[in-house]
């Protein structure tokens, strides 16, 4: 499987860019990890928007979900051009019901729930759930492959239970809002020194920090983390793509 950046930014995009978004890819199947503002411009360098299969939303804040109401007019735009599309499908937990309930939109685009009870199969992936501490319900994702472990931990601060099921991970799509001297814990968030510590503890073979903050310097972020995780560091970037 292979998983494209198409936003990393938390909160807001900077220019021409996008927050939270990650094309996961499969024998033809592609899958949006989250869907925030700019995602549905941006995918659009990777992959056409009849080619989307479907978006799995970790949570409902802004940066992680604004581009869904466009993401249902592009659906019905190209609908009422009589483009051929697959069946798009947005998954999202049902903790907050009036927000799973707006994911829906006609007949074009069908709303479905997760939860942390079991694995779900989405195409080619097997997708697993764990409610991380974050101000409002949000879910990391493990997803396999059958050959290869990807594991997004959308937001969090960190969490033992984070590093469990993160276990020995070929990726960690780590989020990274602060750096080393910032307590973003407070607000569900990780640093530089909490990722160090997650990726370390889950043995991860690989990370990649995202999510990114809009001050400083990301490379900073990248040092921090690896005074703690002496594994393999990338800082998330438009277009970065891991395929394994
Ligand atoms: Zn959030
Ligand atoms: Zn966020």
């Amino acid at each position: 499987m292979k998983i494209t950046v198409v936003g990393y930014w938390h909160g807001y995009p900077e220019k021409g860019e996008a927050t939270s978004g990650y094309l996961l890819e499969k024998n033809g199947y592609h899958l949006l990890l989250d869907c925030g503002s700019g995602v549905i411009s941006n995918v659009q360098r990777f992959c056409s928007l009849d080619q989307l299969d479907g978006i799995v939303l970790s949570h409902y804040h802004h940066d992680h979900k604004a581009d869904i109401g466009v993401f249902h007019y592009a659906r019905i735009i190209q609908h009422s051009l009589g483009k051929t599309m697959k069946n798009a499908a947005i998954y999202g937990h049902r903790q907050d019901e009036a927000s799973f309930q707006s994911l829906a939109y006609g007949n074009v685009v069908e709303a479905k729930s997760y939860s942390d009870t079991g694995p779900l199969q989405i195409g080619p992936f097997s997708f697993t759930f764990l409610l991380t501490n974050h101000p409002v319900p949000c879910y990391a994702m493990r997803i396999e492959d059958g050959e290869r472990s990807f594991v997004y931990t959308a937001d969090s601060s960190y969490m033992e239970e984070l590093a469990t099921f993160a276990h020995e991970c070929d990726l960690l799509i780590a989020e990274c809002s602060g750096y080393g001297s910032q307590d973003v814990a407070q607000f569900g968030h990780m640093n530089s020194y909490d990722v160090g510590k997650l990726a370390t503890k889950a043995q991860a073979k690989k990370l990649l920090l995202t999510h990114l903050p809009h001050a400083g310097d990301h490379e900073q972020l990248r040092d921090e983390t690896a005074t703690i995780y002496h594994g393999d560091i990338s800082v998330a970037r438009l277009g970065w793509t891991n395929e394994g």
